[in-house]
């Protein structure tokens, strides 16, 4: 039996088609790709992608992917940096509230509606309350599970700022519970993250979930 060693042009082909595979996956796929997978999927559903009333939907599809999924191409630990100020003697709890989002789930691609909560009593920086916000856009903006997101946001404040502690709350509605599945509507998932005084000091945590609950109640 003539057991041969691979040819060195055979081993010289597979690692071109390995190196094709490897750049094919790193590669963002064209705009004619993507619209071309949501032609697929429009067949796969049982429909004609080329009847009128479908003939746009790829491209609108593909514009509307652009913008659910921006988070991509913005680095949230910048959009912190630029702009914060050093604060001296500033030593109470900032919180913006009902920071409204849309995601997506990166289980189903399905809608999370919610709204998230965002305090954090600062040291020595502040950051303008614009940029909490986009913060939330940023991490909102991609495929997400609503735990991950709330870590997130919580650990970028917590390492840009570097405040005496983070408090994030999410609260949010998954449509791939409420449209498909166990179908629940109206069920919310809330989850949290607490970091530096407001894990470790009951008091301050108490003060901060009065404030989410009822405007602005303060304790001493
Ligand atoms: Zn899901």
């Amino acid at each position: 039996m003539n057991k041969q060693k691979p040819l060195q042009s055979d081993l010289k082909l597979a690692e071109t088609l390995a190196a094709e595979r490897r750049a094919a996956r790193e590669r963002r796929p064209s705009r004619a790709e993507a619209e071309e997978a949501v032609r697929t999927l429009i067949r796969w559903t049982g429909d004609d992608p080329d009847r009128e009333g479908l003939a746009g939907t790829p491209e609108r599809v593909a514009r509307a992917y652009e913008e659910y999924f921006a988070g991509y191409h913005d680095d949230p630990v910048e959009i912190l940096q630029r702009t914060f100020e050093e604060v001296e003697g500033y030593d109470e709890m900032v919180l913006l509230r009902d920071i409204r989002f849309e995601s997506h789930c990166e289980h189903h691609m399905a809608p999370i509606l919610g709204r998230a909560h965002i305090a954090y009593l600062p040291d020595h920086r502040v950051v303008g309350i614009s940029k909490l916000a986009r913060l939330v856009q940023v991490y909102a903006k991609r495929l997400q599970i609503q735990e991950k997101m709330t870590a997130q946001i919580a650990n970028t404040i917590q390492q840009v700022l570097q405040p005496l502690g983070v408090a994030v709350v999410i609260e949010a509605s998954h449509q791939c519970m409420t449209t498909r599945g166990v179908h629940k509507p109206g069920a919310a998932l809330a989850t949290s993250r607490m970091l530096g005084v407001f894990r470790e000091n009951p008091a301050t945590r108490r003060e901060f979930l009065a404030m989410l609950r009822g405007g602005a109640t303060f304790e001493d």
